[in-house]
């Protein structure tokens, strides 16, 4: 594949899962770049993202939540219109009730900690690290420097707390995380945190250098299937209940040619 030739492997969190789930809906998103619409789900969680990382730019004191609600009102007057916010399908009979939502995500948040008590030391931290042949990228979300100097690093959900068996699945992306901030700055964070707003609740991870190790081995691993699927430009569809939802099931050869042959 000749993009893949003449620009490096570059991998995130996100990208690295949507291979992993399916080879072919990587190339539709990240080698074709096809266009997807904005979801609900989706838009709900960049909204509630964008109000946490103002809120958290706020002095401790304002951080309450009057002014998570009126971050959100005021984002939402900003960007309600743009495309790139606005869910496809969100018309105005329904929209009051979709922000409702949003506001009971925030409220939620309210439960499992005060973010007058944080520390933040960084938000929404763009990291990156070359590893082997591929480039480890991303944002984390939220960084916390204690006072003896160890790092915590915060990822919020606004989906459902995953199965137990499906925790482990669940931490990849704070794990890749993990990894960078230890290969780039030197320093193996204290402590994962995945923030779940929906049910609500919060899962924590210690990573240790062993476990560190073990996933980059992995991410090296994965660097070399996506590799091989490039240069052989054989990106496996692999059908699942995830179709059901994906975006390009119109243009997928597992739905399309099986509706062919129907
Ligand atoms: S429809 Fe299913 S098999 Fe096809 S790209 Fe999407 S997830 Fe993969």
């Amino acid at each position: 594949m000749e993009l893949m030739e003449e620009t490096r492997l570059q991998l995130s969190p996100s990208s690295a899962t949507s291979f992993k789930s399916c080879p072919q809906m990587f190339k539709f998103r990240q080698i074709d770049c096809l266009p997807e619409p904005v979801s609900r789900p989706q838009a709900r969680g960049s909204l509630v993202h964008a109000v946490l990382e103002r809120l958290m730019g706020e002095a401790p004191a304002s951080r309450t939540p009057q002014q998570a609600y009126s971050l959100l009102d005021a984002l939402w007057a900003e960007c309600g219109e743009d495309p790139e916010w606005r869910p496809e399908d969100l018309d105005a009979h329904n929209e009051q009730e979709w922000l409702q939502e949003s506001r009971r995500l925030l409220a939620n948040y309210f439960k499992l900690e005060d973010p007058g008590t944080l520390d933040v030391a960084r938000l929404e931290w763009w990291v990156e690290y070359e590893l082997a042949d591929v480039h480890l990228r991303g944002v984390i979300d939220r960084v916390e420097e204690r006072s003896d100097g160890s790092w915590v690093l915060t990822d919020y959900k606004t989906g459902r707390v995953p199965l137990e068996s499906r925790e482990l699945a669940a931490s990849f992306g704070l794990r890749f995380y993990a990894l960078m901030c230890w290969r780039s700055f030197g320093v193996i964070p204290e402590e994962l945190r995945l923030v779940y707003l929906t049910d609500p609740a919060i899962l924590t991870w210690r990573p240790t250098e062993r476990t560190l190790i073990a996933f980059e081995r992995q991410m090296q691993a994965l660097a070399r299937a996506v590799r091989r699927a490039a240069d052989s430009d054989d990106w496996r569809a692999r059908p699942s209940p995830l179709c059901m939802s994906c975006p390009f099931q119109g243009q997928c050869p597992a739905w399309t040619e099986a509706e062919a042959e129907a």
